[in-house]
């Protein structure tokens, strides 16, 4: 850095010193400084000139050989457009991977700015969703996909689930839409809708089979049962009677297998209630309270504790909410031993969720069944459930009733010192008894 000022230094030195010779021999001193100062400064317009026409014309190498102090500025911008050809180069080469791999996903890739208008779109995105890439630029989502639910799933911003909804360009190609958003304060969001065709129809079919298989079975259960109960208006010889029993208890648990089924593919139909109302939780927990306390004494007693908020209500179907809740509440009784300290709840939680929670100090469940529990017919220890009467049913009929009421069920446990099923409904979904009109509260 140094060279090249002490070589303007001495550049200036020299002219100086060699006008000044010349104006002291002639006796024009001054002019002749002026002279040589004038020169030094044109040489610099020039070499000035030159820098203009490197930096406009990008040229990969100047016009002219650059001395003093102008050495290093070439150089430097030298270094600045090499760094930039390559950063260009790159991202060129990384613009057009993109294009490639984009352009062969099957899935519809589209991305949306903060205003949900459309940013890009994969070819994919056209024959899925009917968006294409740039002629839909700044096009809003909700102009070119018309479905009802997709306003008000944009509105709410809850992206935890998928949309599922027919393609708009091909009814009988069913989409499912994930929404992920990105960006500065994640207000930009890239949807990736995929072809579900083929799952959705195999779930119809897995859900129609089990329904059907259900409703068929039946029939000859109820003529079995029929029968049994004829015969038990008749006396039996001795050897008779065990065979008798157990085939009355296999019927009866087989009747409650094929109701949990059928409750369950009828919750399958649809992913939320139907025709919702006001459900007065604290008086349905008064009933499941009752029916747990005389489980309990059958069982040898427990130690029940309640804690309920009286007026928190919920929004939703009634009987299917007895169900859910009444079950996780009999579960604590059944799968625990007598003594066991049983801590029931209805309150909100600091989120304003309304949570139902069931705490035991029973055994607890091994942390590589939970993930599990609520899948159809798993249980974490087969033959003492099939003893206790339970079908495997319970957990699943249980999420699925608390989903279709937009609540959440979790489940925590640790071996040696108990579980704890919780599930939690949002705020909206909760209403305050006293606020009710008097017509409700009757209910
Ligand atoms: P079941 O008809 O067997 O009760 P569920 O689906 O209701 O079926 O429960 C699944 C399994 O979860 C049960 O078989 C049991 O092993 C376990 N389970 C449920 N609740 C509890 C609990 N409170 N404590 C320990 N294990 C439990």
């Amino acid at each position: 850095m140094i060279q090249p000022i002490l070589y303007e230094i001495r550049l200036l030195g020299l002219l100086l010193l060699f006008s000044g010779i010349i104006g002291y021999f002639f006796n024009v001193l001054t002019p002749a400084l002026v002279v040589g100062v004038t020169l030094y400064l044109l040489r610099n317009l020039y070499q000035l000139l030159f820098l203009f026409h490197y930096v406009i014309t990008r040229k990969r190498t100047p016009s002219l050989t650059p001395i003093g102090f102008w050495e290093p500025i070439y150089n430097e911008l030298e270094r600045l457009h090499t760094r930039s050809r390559k950063r260009k180069r790159t991202l060129h080469r990384f613009t057009s991977r993109f294009r490639e791999v984009s352009s062969v996903i099957p899935d519809a890739l589209v991305l949306l700015n903060a205003a949900e208008e459309v940013v890009w779109a994969n070819p994919a995105a056209r024959h899925l969703l009917g968006i294409s890439w740039p002629r839909d630029e700044g096009v809003a989502l909700t102009k070119l996909v018309h479905y009802p639910d997709l306003d008000e799933y944009l509105t709410n911003a809850d992206y935890s689930q998928p949309l599922e909804f027919p393609s708009p360009t091909n009814k009988t190609v069913v989409l499912s839409m994930r929404f992920t958003p990105f960006g500065g304060k994640k207000r930009q969001r890239l949807i990736v809708a995929r072809d579900i065709t083929k799952v959705f129809h195999l779930n119809l079919i897995r859900r129609d089979f089990v329904s059907n298989v259900s409703h068929e079975l039946r029939t000859p259960l109820t003529v079995i049962t029929g029968f049994l109960e004829n015969l038990s208006d008749h006396e039996l010889l001795p050897f008779q009677e065990r065979p008798f029993e157990l085939m009355n208890q296999q019927a009866a648990r087989m009747n409650i297998i094929i109701n949990d089924l059928l409750t369950l593919s009828r919750l399958e139909m649809e992913n939320r209630i139907t025709h919702p109302s006001p459900v007065p939780v604290p008086e349905l927990l008064t009933t499941i309270v009752e029916q747990a306390k005389a489980l309990a004494n059958q069982k040898g007693g427990y130690q029940l504790e309640f804690e309920v908020d009286e007026n928190l209500w919920l929004v939703g179907t009634e009987n299917e909410l007895q169900s859910a809740l009444s079950n996780l509440v009999f579960n604590a009784i059944v799968h625990t031993p007598p003594k066991t300290k049983i801590t029931i709840s209805w309150k909100r939680d600091a989120d304003n969720n309304a949570c139902f929670t069931v705490t035991d100090t029973g055994p607890g469940i091994p942390q590589r069944h939970i993930p599990r529990l609520t899948e159809r017919f798993y249980r974490v220890d087969k033959a003492r459930s099939r003893q206790s009467g339970g079908t495997g049913l319970g957990l699943a009929i249980v999420k699925h009733s608390i989903n279709r009421h937009e609540g959440n069920l979790s489940i925590t446990s640790k071996e040696g010192f108990g579980s704890c099923f919780s599930c939690c409904f949002p705020d909206d979904m909760t209403l305050d008894a006293n606020q009710l009109n008097p017509v409700k509260q009757k209910k």
